[in-house]
């Protein structure tokens, strides 16, 4: 579903991406670890147009999405329509604060609905269908009972089963999390990886950045590290986690054990 060629990326002097090559499959979760700066958010970032890879291509169903030496691929006005396959779940939640839960997850298909041709024919079906996507990707995170509460009335681990149903709401292709529960205190980090686990468990495809290794090496179907920029290994969380075959994934796991 999702192939990844040779992406670099360079912030000025510092090249935080370097010849970055990986491929997912429908249905299969990927985690990628590593230290801190290893350049694990700049990857989402870019996977998500939020950054301009210098070089490499990105395609989605076999569809190149982006591809550093054709232009036509990099058109800002294409770039709303390509992010929608990706749904994103970052660190610190970033609910909309004037937002009642339900409205923070339909508010992006209620805006995107309003382009459609039909929409003003058939505008309470459409939105009754929304609201009833919401409701049940909220039932799905365990928040039935919150709809109309607000973000600030409700526990930051709460807060990120919300921003994961919102992610969910547009149907993406796949699903990526930045360090989804690095903001959490320990005690609320669990409600959030159980759902995550859900959603690995019903084959949603997803990209998981984490710090949470017995997470990755229970959920993921493969795992990535990076370290400085590259990918130093990547396999089955067997391979990586129990037989690592790079001196520096041995020492990274050292750390965590
Ligand atoms: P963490 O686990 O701490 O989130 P990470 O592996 O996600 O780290 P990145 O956030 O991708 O790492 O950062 C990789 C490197 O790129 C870091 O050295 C960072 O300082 C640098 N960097 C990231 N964004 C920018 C930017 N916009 N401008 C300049 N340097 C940046």
């Amino acid at each position: 579903i999702l192939e990844v060629k040779n992406i670099e990326k360079r912030f000025e002097s510092l090249q935080v991406l370097q010849k970055i090559d990986f491929s997912l499959e429908k249905g299969e979760s990927i985690a990628i670890i590593g230290s801190s700066g290893s350049g694990k958010t700049t990857l989402l970032r870019c996977l998500n147009f939020l950054e301009r890879p210098d070089n490499g291509s990105i395609s989605v169903n076999n569809k190149v999405i982006f591809d550093a030496m054709d232009p036509v691929t990099q058109r800002d006005s294409e770039v709303r329509k390509k992010r929608l396959h990706f749904g994103l779940v970052f660190q610190n939640f970033n609910l909309f604060p004037q937002y009642t839960v339900l409205k923070n997850v339909t508010l992006a298909a209620e805006l995107l609905a309003q382009e459609r041709p039909s929409f003003k024919q058939e505008k309470k079906t459409i939105l009754n269908e929304i609201q009833d996507r919401g409701k049940m990707l909220l039932s799905q995170v365990g928040l039935s009972d919150k709809l109309d509460y607000y973000p600030h009335m409700i526990s930051g681990g709460q807060q990120q089963r919300v921003a994961i149903a919102r992610a969910l709401a547009l149907n993406p292709d796949i699903l990526c999390f930045d360090e989804p529960t690095s903001a959490l205190d320990p005690e609320l980090t669990g409600e959030v990886l159980k759902v995550i686990r859900n959603l690995a468990d019903r084959n949603t495809t997803m990209i998981i950045v984490t710090h949470e290794m017995d997470f990755a090496r229970d959920v993921a179907d493969r795992v990535i590290f990076m370290d400085a920029g590259v990918i130093v290994e990547q396999g089955t969380p067997q391979e990586v986690f129990s037989n690592p075959k790079e001196e520096r994934t041995k020492q990274f796991l050292c750390r965590y054990n």
